[in-house]
């Protein structure tokens, strides 16, 4: 067999494995009937009385009644936190990191209930909550705990202060991962917050205060909002100094021209559609295994996620055939078992908005391939799909669709590629799978993407920033640059918004 012919050939991948189940126990998570607000350290009933179900997306199981914050609960948050803010931003950034370090530390010994909180809560695989989004959570903290001491020797020259209170809205993909992403650089900056998370997912937030408490940082620092829309657009309405944003581009948008002119500050981390672009001298099998974790980690639920994969026509056949072969093997079923590859959908909502652009991609004439996988008959189900004879214009191939669905292009030359690539409206993230450096340095340079991997794909690291251009939002999170946005300068302001 030539060298070409080898690379080419489908490997046999075993596909009559059959798994015992391994639930992860939870037992280890103790559920309130009912939650209230955080606010100021205690725990507060909403004004309006108003609270809504939050649900289990794998059998639709109610968890726990969550509290609807209105407009004046939000102002009451608002104002704890800037009362808060008087001696938080004082403190000498020593002592701010000590939190912070207390902070990830207690993330680190409460992991396994917060895993299974996440998984029970947002319908993702225990092994990704427990291997991906706790871990990462953790290392914000401790990132950001090492630069709140050096915020001089990070800006040299720039006298950098924190700019007060800062609104976080967060989405339900990554609900603890999102928080860390938004408080840790917030909080080291000298800032105090109030957070609101997403309307499906509020519980690993409700559960972190405990966190907090345990971590006794100061009544008013951290203040929990929960509700769903409305509470996020009284919180853009509210007296705060920024507001930072996780979310769809419809809403970021909203929020972009309702701050228009009142001098807050924002940063907006939007939609994506990324392209995954693999040529014809790349390792194939290590290029399956990255498509397969760019589509299907968390159910497609990533923002980053690469959606559209390009493949040089040259070896798009065997690619296609090794990639479905592979997807045979993918473990769909409940978010709790070690075994589960891809878990539950997280809403009704959310399914019924895959399921309306998977039937758009079949009826422009897209050829659609499903694994044969034995969903559960309760709960909010997709499984793992790959459209090919995909064109550009299909709306498969345009919109977000923030689901496990792949759509395949393909491509001739590094150009086109690029070009392919490029052709949307969003610019978050994008992979390229080759085995020349120069070709990943020519490519790199060219995509209109925040983050560009090369030979891997969805890698992320506190140190690291990622964000976003055209519709995907603008400012930086992670990384030193993730400081910025919530610090004032003397001298030209650099930060976004
Ligand atoms: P949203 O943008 O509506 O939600 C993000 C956050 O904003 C949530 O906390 C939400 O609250 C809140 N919110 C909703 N409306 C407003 C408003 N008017 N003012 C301020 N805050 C608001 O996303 P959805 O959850 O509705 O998801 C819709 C689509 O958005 C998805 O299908 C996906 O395509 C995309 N999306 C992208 C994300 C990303 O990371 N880029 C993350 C999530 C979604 P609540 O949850 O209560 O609605």
């Amino acid at each position: 067999m030539t060298e070409v012919a080898k690379r080419t050939a489908v490997s046999p991948v075993p596909t009559g494995w059959t798994y015992a189940p391994a639930p992860e126990a939870r037992d280890i998570v103790e559920l309130r009937e009912r939650y209230g607000l955080f606010i100021g350290g205690d725990w507060l009933e909403p004004r309006e009385g108003e609270t809504f179900t939050t649900l289990a997306p794998r059998d639709e199981e109610p968890l726990a009644e969550v509290a609807q914050a209105g407009p004046e609960d939000v102002e009451l948050a608002v104002g704890a936190a800037r009362e808060a803010f008087q001696s938080w931003s004082r403190l000498p950034g020593s002592e701010r990191a000590k939190y912070l370090f207390r902070i990830a530390r207690i993330l680190q010994e409460r992991s396994r209930e917060l895993a299974v909180l996440e998984s029970l809560n947002g319908g993702k695989p225990i092994k990704e909550s427990r291997d991906v989004d706790l871990p990462l959570a953790a290392a914000h903290f401790f990132y950001y705990a090492g630069w709140a001491d050096k915020l001089e020797y990070a800006f040299p020259n720039r006298s950098p202060r924190p700019l007060g209170v800062a609104g976080q809205i967060i989405p339900w993909n990554f609900p603890l991962l999102m928080l860390a992403w938004k408080l840790a650089p917030a909080l080291a900056a000298g800032n105090t917050v109030v957070l609101k998370p997403a309307e499906t997912t509020p519980l690993t937030a409700l559960l972190f205060a405990d966190v907090l408490r345990q971590a006794e940082l100061p009544p008013g620092v951290v203040n929990l909002v929960t509700g769903d829309g409305r509470t996020g657009a009284a919180l853009v309405e509210a007296p705060v100094d920024k507001i930072a944003f996780t979310g769809s581009t419809e809403v970021g948008k909203a929020i972009q021209r309702r701050l228009a002119g009142t001098g807050k500050k924002l940063t907006l981390e939007l939609g994506g559609k990324a392209a995954n672009i693999v040529f014809d001298d790349a390792a194939l099998d290590q290029a399956v295994e990255g498509i397969v974790n760019g589509i299907y980690f968390n159910q497609g639920h990533v923002c980053c996620a690469g959606s559209r994969l390009f493949v040089q026509e040259s070896i798009a056949e065997p690619l296609v055939e090794k990639l479905k072969r592979r997807m045979s093997t993918l473990r769909v079923g409940d978010p709790l078992d070690k075994n589960t590859d891809v878990g539950a959908i997280n809403s009704r909502q959310q399914l019924e908005k895959i399921q309306e652009l998977v039937a758009s991609g079949t009826d422009e004439g897209a050829e659609i391939y499903q694994p044969p996988c034995r969903l559960p008959e309760k709960g909010y189900w997709f499984a793992p799909t790959v459209f090919t004879n995909v064109a550009q214009s299909y709306r498969i191939a345009q919109e977000e669709i923030f689901g496990p669905v792949l759509s395949v292009l393909t491509f001739r030359t590094p150009d086109e590629a690029l070009e392919k690539a490029n052709n949307t409206p969003y610019g978050l993230s994008a992979g390229v799978w080759t085995e020349k450096g120069s070709r990943i340095l020519w490519m790199a340079q060219r995509l209109r993407a925040g983050v560009v991997w090369a030979n891997t794909f969805n890698r992320f690291d506190p140190t690291s920033p990622f964000g976003g251009y055209k519709e995907s939002g603008f400012g930086r999170e992670g990384g030193r640059h993730g400081l910025e946005p919530y610090l004032a300068f003397d001298g030209p302001d650099l930060a976004g918004g």
